[in-house]
């Protein structure tokens, strides 16, 4: 394997493959930025990878020098050949050619033994947020992911109560995941460069204090309570039962003035487990 922007363009003539921007094909073709990932990613012999999206395979040949096993998910098949020769002695690697969004992850990977699942990817920015929740619904215990994703979305990741960036998706992952940022990417390590600032985030399991007694209607509460973002609980929760929201809020001094983006993660649970 080779990283730069010259064998990348040999290898891409050799196998005719053309770049897709549908697919949200922007390649990294440094070997500092690969190096940079994988060592802040902390992967061992005793890890299984999961891969969104291997490309040309820049990131995953260095992955299965570190990992366990590597499983990826490629949705271009017109990738194979290139990706077959670049791999070429990485026993270690299988690659599933399928949209990653339609997989049977559990059934995919129940196969392998591993002590500890990570996912390590670039993503394809177009479906960043499907993919991290494809983990989150799918029950997939993953111990850690660490994606490259562009800025503004991984700032939504990691943002807190009361900025403009807190979202329910930044409640959601808060749930699951300690999240902060890895690394400042700069466009020019890609092949497209992107017209978007990157990111390298990690989201890490963590050992929730706060227990749901129904994720189910965790997820609606906190979906309903940011459905109009300026507007207060008493109109975003309309459907629910308000007196005893308002319990709730009542103990940390609040009422159904607050808006959502106000409201820290232990609220929403403390409202979801008691309604
Ligand atoms: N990992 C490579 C790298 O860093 O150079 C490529 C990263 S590129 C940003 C995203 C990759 O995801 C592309 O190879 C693209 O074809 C693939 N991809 C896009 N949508 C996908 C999907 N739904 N399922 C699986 N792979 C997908």
């Amino acid at each position: 394997m080779q990283y730069s922007i010259n064998s990348f363009k040999e290898k891409m003539e050799k196998y005719n493959f053309n770049l897709k921007k549908m697919y949200g094909q922007n390649f990294i073709i440094d070997e500092n930025t690969i190096n940079n990932i994988i060592t802040s990613a902390e992967i061992d012999k005793d890890t299984l990878v999961i891969e969104i999206g291997p490309g040309a395979g820049s990131l995953t040949y260095k992955l299965a020098m570190c990992a366990k096993s590597v499983v990826c998910y490629e949705i271009d098949t017109t990738l194979k050949d290139l990706l077959m020769d670049n791999l070429d002695g990485c026993n270690n690697v299988d690659v599933i050619y399928q949209d990653f969004l339609k997989s049977d992850l559990m059934n995919d990977i129940k196969k392998y033994s591993y002590k500890k699942l990570y996912v390590v990817a670039n993503l394809p920015y177009y479906i960043t947020t499907p993919i991290i929740m494809k983990f989150i619904e799918d029950n997939i215990e993953v111990d850690k992911i660490v994606v490259m994703v562009q800025k503004e979305v991984g700032d939504r990741f990691k943002a807190k109560p009361n900025t403009k960036e807190y979202n329910s998706l930044s409640v959601y992952l808060n749930y699951y995941f300690d999240i902060k940022k890895l690394l400042d990417v700069s466009q020019n390590v890609f092949i497209p460069k992107p017209n978007v600032d990157s990111i390298v985030i990690e989201l890490k399991r963590k050992d929730n204090k706060y227990k749901l007694k129904n994720e189910k209607l965790f997820f609606n509460l906190v979906r309903d309570s940011f459905k109009q973002k300026r507007k207060t609980l008493k109109n975003n929760l309309k459907n629910y039962d308000l007196t005893k929201v308002l319990e709730v809020l009542k103990k940390y001094n609040l009422d159904l003035t607050v808006r959502a983006e106000q409201l820290p993660l232990e609220i929403f649970v403390d409202i979801s487990n008691n309604i």
